[in-house]
C-alpha cells in the first residue's frame, strides 16, 4: 500500500522531550519503521519548522518524511497551528491529486481536519488517531487550556466523518462516544515500545558490549546516573524516576510533593529542555521552588532531555518509575519502563489503566494524591522481591502486548478494512 501518515506538528525525526515533542513524534516514526519494513511506501506528511530542512528526505528506516511549508518555517506552538491548516492541507491536496495514496493515517486532531479537506472528492480513505482530546484537555486546565476554541468542535466533527478513529485505549472510545463518535467506528489499538531498545538490563557479568557503551554513554552524559543498569553500592539512596515533557499535566510536582514522605530516596527527573538550558524555563523553575518549598531541593535531580537511545540507561538506573499524570491519553514511558523491567507506580488514568495491572506488574494511585503516592512509594522501595517481581512481570507483558510488529499488524487490518470498503463503494457504483 501506499501509505500517508500525516503529523502536523510532531516530526518523527525531531529529538524528543520538549514541549510539544514526544509520545506522537515516537508514535509516528515507530509506526512509520515498522510499515516500511513490511514492504509498504510510507510518508510522512509534517510541517517544515526549521528553513534549511530539504522537502523530502528518507529515513534511515525507510520511509519517507516531506516537509511541508506552512507557516513560518520556524518552530511555532502547537496551539497556534491551526491558522496554517489550510496552507498544509492545500499542499497535501495538490500532492495527492497527482501521486493518490491508497490511505491517509492523519495523528492528531489538526492533522485530521487537514487530511479530511485533501482527500475531500478523492475517495482516499482517512484514518483517525487523535493521540489526545480537547474535551479532556479542557476538563483538566479549563481556562489555562490554550487550544484553540474551535478543537472540540472539530474533533466532534471529525469522528462523524473520518473513514475510522484508532483510539489507543479504552477510556478514549468512552470520551469520544461522548462527543458523538457512532458505535462501531473506533477500535482500540495501543501504541507500543521499541523492544530491541528497552530491553532489562542484563545480569551483573553478562553485559554485551552494546549494554556495557550504552550505560557508560549514559553515566557520562548525565552524572547523576553514575550506576546505570547496575546495583548501586549499599547505603546509597534509592531511586525514583520521572520521564516526561515538563508540562504541569504530568504530574511531576506531585512526585516531588511525595518524596518529602519518602525518606532516603532521590528523584531524577528526565525530559524538559536541553541540560544547558534548564534553567531558562519556567517550568523547571516552578518544579526547582515546588522542590525547596517541600524541603527536598537537594534529593530532587533534574536531568533535562535525554536522548531517546539514552533512555533504557536512565531506566536500569532507577528503582521505582513513576509515572502519576492528571490525565492521560496513552502514555509511552510506563511501557518502557516495563520492557526494561523496572516496577511503575501510575495514576489510574488514561492508557495506563490498560498498560499497568496493579499488584502484578506495578501499582496504581489516584492522581494528584501525593500522600497515597507517598504510602505507595514507601511500601514498594521498602520490598526489593516485590520491585523484581514487578519487573518481570511488566517485561513479560510489554513483549506479549505492546511490541511496535504487534500495533503496526493491527493498524495494518484496519487501512486493509478502510481501503476494502472504498474499493466496495466504488464497485457498486
Ligand atoms: N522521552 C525521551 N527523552 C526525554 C523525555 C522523554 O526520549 O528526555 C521520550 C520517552 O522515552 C517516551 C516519550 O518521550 O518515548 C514520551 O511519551 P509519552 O507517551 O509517555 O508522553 P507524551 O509526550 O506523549 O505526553
Amino acid at each position: 500500500m501506499r501509505i500517508a501518515l500525516v503529523s502536523e506538528h510532531a516530526n518523527p525525526l525531531a529529538a524528543v522531550g520538549g514541549v510539544d515533542a514526544g509520545g506522537q513524534n515516537i508514535h509516528v516514526a515507530a509506526l512509520a519503521a515498522e510499515l516500511s519494513r513490511l514492504g509498504h511506501a510510507v510518508t510522512v506528511y509534517t510541517r517544515r519548522d526549521a528553513p534549511n530542512s530539504p522537502d523530502q528526505v528518507t529515513a534511515p528506516d525507510g520511509y519517507v518524511v516531506e516537509h511541508v511549508p506552512a507557516g513560518p518555517p520556524t518552530e511555532v506552538p502547537k496551539d497556534e497551528l491551526l491558522p496554517h491548516m489550510l496552507a498544509f492541507s492545500g499542499y497535501l491536496a495538490d500532492r495527492w491529486s497527482r501521486e493518490p495514496p491508497d490511505v491517509v493515517h492523519a495523528h492528531f486532531w489538526m492533522s485530521g481536519l487537514a487530511s479530511l479537506r485533501a482527500a475531500a472528492r478523492t475517495g482516499i480513505p482517512v484514518v483517525q488517531t487523535f493521540h489526545a482530546l480537547g474535551v479532556v484537555k479542557r476538563r483538566h486546565q479549563g481556562p489555562r487550556d490554550t487550544s484553540p476554541r474551535s478543537r472540540i468542535a472539530v474533533e466532534e466533527m471529525l469522528c462523524r466523518k473520518v473513514d475510522h478513529v484508532i483510539a489507543t485505549c479504552d477510556e478514549e472510545v468512552g470520551e469520544l462516544r461522548a462527543i458523538g463518535m457512532p458505535p462501531g467506528r473506533a477500535s482500540v489499538i495501543p501504541c507500543g515500545v521499541d523492544l530491541s531498545l528497552f530491553r532489562p538490563a542484563p545480569p551483573r557479568g553478562r553485559e554485551d558490549r552494546r549494554d556495557e557503551a550504552d550505560a557508560r554513554r549514559g553515566a557520562q552524559s548525565y552524572p547523576t546516573i553514575f550506576t546505570a543498569g547496575q546495583p548501586r553500592p549499599n547505603g546509597t539512596p534509592r531511586q525514583l524516576l520521572v520521564v516526561g515533557r515538563l508540562v504541569e499535566r504530568k504530574g511531576v510536582a506531585d512526585v516531588v510533593h511525595a518524596l518529602a514522605e519518602v525518606p532516603d530516596a532521590e528523584l531524577l527527573i528526565a525530559g524538559g529542555p536541553a541540560p544547558d538550558a534548564l534553567d531558562l524555563d519556567p517550568e523547571v523553575t516552578r518544579l526547582r521552588a515546588v522542590a525547596d518549598h517541600a524541603g527536598v531541593g537537594e534529593r530532587v535531580h533534574l536531568l533535562g532531555r535525554v536522548e531517546h537511545a539514552d533512555m533504557p540507561a536512565v531506566f536500569h538506573s532507577c528503582d521505582v518509575v513513576v509515572a502519576v499524570p492528571w490525565y492521560e491519553p496513552f502514555g509511552i514511558v510506563p511501557l518502557e519502563a516495563m520492557a526494561c523491567a523496572r516496577p511503575i507506580v501510575g495514576s489510574a488514568v488514561g492508557g495506563l489503566l490498560d498498560t499497568v495491572v496493579p499488584g502484578v506488574t506495578g501499582e496504581v494511585v489516584p492522581p494528584r494524591r501525593p500522600d497515597v503516592l507517598a504510602d505507595v512509594l514507601r511500601g514498594l522501595l521498602a520490598d526489593p522481591d516485590r520491585c523484581a517481581r514487578y519487573g518481570a512481570a511488566g517485561s513479560a507483558r510489554a513483549r506479549r502486548l505492546y511490541s511496535w510488529q504487534r500495533v503496526t499488524a493491527k493498524t495494518e487490518q484496519v487501512y486493509a478494512q478502510v481501503t476494502a470498503h472504498v474499493g466496495a463503494g466504488m464497485e457498486a457504483r
